[in-house]
């Protein structure tokens, strides 16, 4: 027995399919950046690079390019979005990194 799909049925699975798999894909994310455990600021690497969790505990000293606007949410290697508490590093593969930290590595996220 042959079963015929008409070209409407086959649009509208195309249409549903297309609206979903965006869809999941941020649901992916989000669930991976939930998973990662937190960088340790005592971590070799986080420490050679200065990282702190919160961007007002930066050595201002050590660190005079410093902005107190320069943080984690708005950094380039930043993988959340807006209004993420937290979110993985393309710096620290494996770790989260809260949105208000800051490190040596921080470079102005692009606008979208
Ligand atoms: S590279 Fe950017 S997002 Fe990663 S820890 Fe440093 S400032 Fe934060």
């Amino acid at each position: 027995m042959q079963r015929k799909i008409s070209r409407r049925a086959l649009v509208k699975g195309g249409l549903i399919a297309g609206a979903l798999i965006p869809t999941m894909g941020l649901m992916a994310g989000s669930a991976a950046a939930a998973g990662l455990a937190p960088l340790d600021p005592k971590d070799p690497t986080a420490a050679a690079l200065g990282f702190v969790a919160d961007g007002k505990n930066v050595d201002a000293a050590a660190n005079p390019t410093f902005k107190p606007t320069q943080k984690c949410s708005t950094c380039a290697q930043y993988q959340g979005k807006a209004g993420d508490a937290s979110a993985g590093c393309n710096i620290f593969a494996g770790k989260s990194v809260p949105a208000g930290g800051w490190c040596k590595v921080w470079a102005q996220k692009p606008a979208a």
